[in-house]
């Protein structure tokens, strides 16, 4: 089931998204929230009607970098010995059709195509057998970066978690097999990243145990996965797409910020 956050008429609601293509798309409100049991409202709604949000309010972000091997030799680095994990702030996260916006201390500001793992239950210190009953579902992440100030400060709190250098979206698919699947980036339609999952150095099974030795994972939070070969620059005016096989495309705008 592919389940969107939105706001219609100044109500915010949750919705499983059904139908085909993007002008057949309707949304069947959830009652409830949707982590935990929840019933179709019956009542629907058209997509083109609403405003998408972000899919989830997470707690917490926590990004990997450097996850796969082509992309970590792109930019003059080692495979790390053990994952590189970051925070991206809550701040940070916008929804599908929101803009980001360039920051003022950059000058140079790339994309970054992510599978995103949201988690549906309370869990710490997670077994690998277990990791599956632990996540909700996958969506499409940009981790947006400040490549020159990631390079120029030793942590990457500014360089990765400015606000809207987390754009998620366009819902979350809780049916799928996230482990062989084509991620790709087009900036203007062009191009830029195509990868597979499989081509992940740790796998997803790895990086909930890795992450959750150390901290509480909470129903929402979100979990990036790395990004393939290909990041590029971004500009004032470009539109970012990320699109994940089975999941859809998150579509962003680069605007200055205000
Ligand atoms: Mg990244």
């Amino acid at each position: 089931m592919r389940i969107a956050r939105f706001s219609i008429d100044g109500n915010v609601a949750f919705g499983a998204v059904e139908g085909e293509g993007p002008d057949g798309l309707v949304l069947d409100i959830i009652k409830g929230i949707p982590y935990a049991e929840f019933e179709l409202s019956g009542t629907k709604v058209p997509l083109n009607k609403v405003r998408l949000l972000p899919p989830v309010l997470p707690n917490k972000v926590v990004a990997i970098g450097r996850n796969y091997a082509e992309h970590a030799a792109e930019l003059g680095n080692e495979v790390p010995d053990v994952p590189v994990a970051f925070f991206k702030p809550t701040t940070s996260v916008i929804g599908s059709g929101d803009a980001i916006e360039y920051p003022s201390f950059s000058n140079e500001l790339h994309h970054e195509a992510e599978l995103a793992v949201v988690i549906g239950r309370m869990c710490r210190e997670v077994p690998r057998e277990r990791v599956k009953d632990v996540v909700f579902g996958y969506t499409c992440a940009n981790d947006v970066t400040a490549r020159d100030v990631q390079k120029r400060e030793k942590q990457w709190a500014r360089a990765k978690g400015f606000d809207t250098s987390c754009p998620l979206g366009p819902w979350v698919e809780t049916d799928l097999d996230p482990h062989d699947l084509t991620i790709q980036a087009t900036v203007n339609g062009e191009q830029r990243q195509l990868g597979r999952t499989s081509d992940m150095i740790r796998s997803i099974e790895d990086l909930v145990v890795h992450i959750t030795e150390a901290m509480t994972l909470l129903p929402g939070d979100v979990i990036l996965t790395g990004t393939p070969a290909g990041v590029g620059p971004l500009h004032v005016g470009d539109e970012v797409a990320v699109t994940i096989e089975g999941i859809g495309t998150l579509t962003n705008k680069v605007i200055k910020r205000g």
